[in-house]
């Protein structure tokens, strides 16, 4: 590897699915998966398999489908972790497994009751077990940046004699400063004796804002490979970001002198795939992908813009995969037409799937005329590829207004039978919700549901997001539509779906 190459390290699937409200089924990691190679992401952590089925299935998904970046499997210096990681990553063309154990004082102390001698005991056990199966190991002492300097320097030192090619710094709790945590990295750099058999990796959290500061400040002392998510999704406030990261790396080479193999125009498109996905909408003004990042609303900028664009964009809106709105696709768009574009947009569907998705494409073509990749992916998301709708939607009728009691009345298929019932409600998505939860029948709570016109103007298509749980598990449900009540009821409907193909006997979790 060159001195002057970064290597990115992808742990969407992983950490930042561990975001709050945020649940990806096994189809839909492979879709992100697939996308994330496609930005040539050196490595993507695809799960925590040991911990469910779920996990398991996604990351032997991802193994044996996706060609290019290795794929990584996360495990404790556990045997039992370890073994069900490699279980799931066997068909990989790169596999890796990553494992952990806490090295800080409070981890060890809290969560293990374990002295210094015995965590890297655990710790020299797992990478050598890890190695038994796989060539790549990866090793993090979990809360490094509150880990004891000469336990942290001995350990990483023992995990490389043990077999580990990578090593991991994490700030577990985003609790580093940036020039204390490079001189961290500087430090493992200048006293790990063998640290040139290894790749130096960092993990920063963001819970003071400052991940992505650290990750940069470790890449400026010596740091090889930078564990991010797209949009900064994960635990808590996030991680690091890796638009941010790899744009700063670009935009300022001059500084740093690094690169990296992402393919910068692929950034936009896999940001909206994850927040779509997720459920997590990004903020007007996120660096790099938010929806303002390029837009200049003072006439003095503007003017300046038109006339040279460097004067206020250090950046290129192009760089990154912005094209001005393209009208994409219409009525008359052909089912050609349309599997080209979903495959630009990441979706390679399957003739029976591809005819459903053209249906539902020309109802929306017929009450829209022109239609956009975001409304594509509104739409995409919507399709519960991997979830068997036990029930669908038939119908429904709304009576609505100011001076009457709003009042709905659903008809859903289930099986062969159709069943319609009518409720009342402060509202008619209230009302419509009552009429469901009368004929599904499942106890849940509704913990959130939020409403965004997927592009502009007044024929926009509207997407509804809900959140719900159910016996202490939160559902995600998504629904898109030219209706609001209709996308409010698909919304629901789709998390309903969920739980209850969850609930299917013989699925383990
Ligand atoms: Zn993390």
């Amino acid at each position: 590897m060159s001195q002057d190459h970064i290597l990115v390290f992808d742990t969407t699937l992983r950490d930042g699915e561990q975001s709050p409200g945020a649940s990806l089924g096994v189809s839909e990691k492979l879709i992100i998966a697939e996308q994330l190679a496609r930005l040539r992401v050196d490595a993507i952590e695809a799960g925590f398999p040991v911990s469910s089925q779920a996990q398991f299935d996604g990351v032997r998904l991802a193994a044996s489908q996706i060609k290019g970046p290795a794929i990584v499997a996360l495990a404790r210096c556990i045997d039992k972790d370890i073994d069900v990681a490699w279980e799931a990553l066997k068909p990989a063309q790169r596999p890796r497994i990553h494992t952990f154990v806490a090295t800080s004082k409070i981890h060890m102390e809290k969560k293990f009751r374990k002295s210094e001698d015995e965590i890297l005991e655990m710790a020299v056990a797992g990478v050598k077990r890890a190695k038994s199966y796989c060539e790549d190991v990866e090793f993090s002492p979990e809360d490094s940046a509150r880990t004891g300097l000469e336990f942290l320097l001995r350990i990483v030192e023992a995990a490389i004699k043990a077999g580990a090619t990578v090593i991991n710094i994490p700030d577990t709790v985003g609790f580093a400063m940036p020039e204390q945590f490079g001189a961290l990295i500087r430090t493992v750099r200048e006293r790990v004796p063998n640290i040139h058999k290894a790749i130096l990796s960092v993990h920063c959290h963001n819970d003071l804002g400052l991940a992505v500061a650290n990750t940069l400040a470790a890449v400026h002392n010596g740091a090889q490979q930078v564990e991010v998510t797209v949009n900064g999704v994960g635990e808590r406030a996030g991680n690091a970001s890796l638009e941010e990261v790899v744009m700063a790396l670009k935009t300022r080479v001059d500084f740093y002198g690094k690169s990296t193999n992402i393919d910068t125009r692929e950034i936009l498109r896999t940001s909206k795939l994850v927040s779509t996905l997720m459920g997590i909408p990004v903020q007007p003004n996120k660096a790099i992908v938010g929806s303002n990042a390029f837009a200049h609303e003072s006439g003095i900028h503007q003017d300046a813009v038109i006339k040279d664009a460097t004067t206020y964009e250090i950046m290129s809106p192009q760089d990154i995969g912005l094209q001005s709105n393209a009208i994409v696709l219409g009525r008359h768009s052909g089912r050609h037409g349309l599997k080209m574009r979903l495959m630009e947009l990441g979706y390679n569907l399957p003739a029976p799937e591809l005819d459903h998705v053209y249906q539902r494409f020309l109802e929306i073509a017929d009450r829209k005329k022109e239609v956009f990749d975001e409304d594509l992916l509104a739409l995409m998301s919507n399709e519960t590829m991997e979830t068997k709708e036990t029930w669908s939607l038939a119908y429904f009728h709304i009576l609505s207004g100011n001076q009457t009691v709003p009042t709905a009345t659903v008809g859903l298929t289930h099986g062969e039978e159709t069943v319609q019932e009518a409720a009342v409600g402060d509202g008619p998505v209230d009302a419509a919700y009552r009429a469901l939860d009368r004929m599904i029948n499942l106890p849940v709570t509704l913990q959130d549901y939020s409403l965004r016109g997927v592009t502009g103007g007044k024929d926009a298509l509207g997407e509804v997001f809900v959140r719900v749980r159910h016996e202490g598990v939160t559902w995600l449900g998504r629904g898109a539509s030219t209706d609001i009540i209709e996308a409010s009821i698909r919304a629901y409907l789709h998390a309903l779906n969920r739980i209850l193909a969850a609930q299917v006997p013989g699925k383990h979790e």
